[in-house]
């Protein structure tokens, strides 16, 4: 089932990137397996998924220190201070950095691990005060603060935007996180102007999201099934 999926979302994904002119390599599906069990990823390792998200440190630590070590582990979920060391470690992105404070604690223990830390910069653009995620006008300047953190490499932007009944309604903010983006590029700020990656799209509505721009979807429903618990 997993890889019946998994096939489904491939097939979609390579349409609507040759639908819109883009290279359907340039977008990478990350499977968000919070809930989802070791075995289970290794049945989508079995079919080729090599990229995952988890949201909660404890459950990804076990998963990741049972599965192979050939794969690329995302942090999606809020950041506490006091699990910044363990997050250092056990990730190769954290697409989750919404404040210097923890940007600054990411980049010490990156440094203390001798790792280069891949980071997105979470944005809030719907303005959800539940939500984590820097305000669209503050995200420069957190941009410009993490200039110094040399053992970061900020790759680009992710938002988990409102949630809507229709794919359509989340179109709107997934161009606000795309646009933001140009205005960033425009003052030099990310680590590699030229590829700016963007993190946005889920199982109702990475569709649009390739439509506007995403080169990263955060995929769990559409592979795994609806999770038992949130
Ligand atoms: C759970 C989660 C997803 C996946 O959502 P689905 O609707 O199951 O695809 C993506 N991003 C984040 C941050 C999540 O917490």
């Amino acid at each position: 089932m997993i890889c019946d999926n998994l096939e489904h979302i491939r097939a979609a994904v390579r349409e609507t990137a040759l639908r819109c002119g883009r290279k359907p390599d340039s977008i990478k599906i990350v499977a968000v397996s919070k809930h989802v069990s070791a075995a289970r990823l290794t049945e989508a390792q079995t079919c080729g998924q090599t990229v995952f998200g988890e949201n909660y440190l404890q459950e990804a630590a076990g998963k990741i220190s049972q599965l192979s070590s050939s794969l690329e582990w995302h942090c999606i979920g809020h950041l506490q201070s006091n699990k910044v060391a363990t997050a250092a470690e056990l990730f190769q992105v954290i697409q989750t950095v919404d404040r210097l404070k923890i940007a600054a604690a990411l980049n010490t223990h990156a440094e203390r691990l001798d790792k280069q830390l891949d980071v997105l910069v979470q944005v809030n653009v719907g303005r959800e005060p539940q939500k984590s995620g820097v305000l669209p006008e503050e995200a420069e300047s957190l941009l410009r603060s993490m200039q110094s953190l040399a053992s970061l490499r900020v790759r680009g932007l992710m938002t988990m935007p409102p949630l809507g009944c229709e794919p359509k309604e989340s179109r709107p903010w997934f161009r606000a996180l795309k646009q933001l983006s140009v205005q960033i590029v425009e003052k030099g700020l990310f680590h590699d102007n030229s590829a700016v990656e963007l993190s946005m799209g889920l199982s109702g509505d990475f569709v649009v999201a390739i439509e506007e721009g995403a080169t990263m979807i955060r995929i769990g429903t559409a592979i795994f099934g609806e999770r038992t618990q949130q």
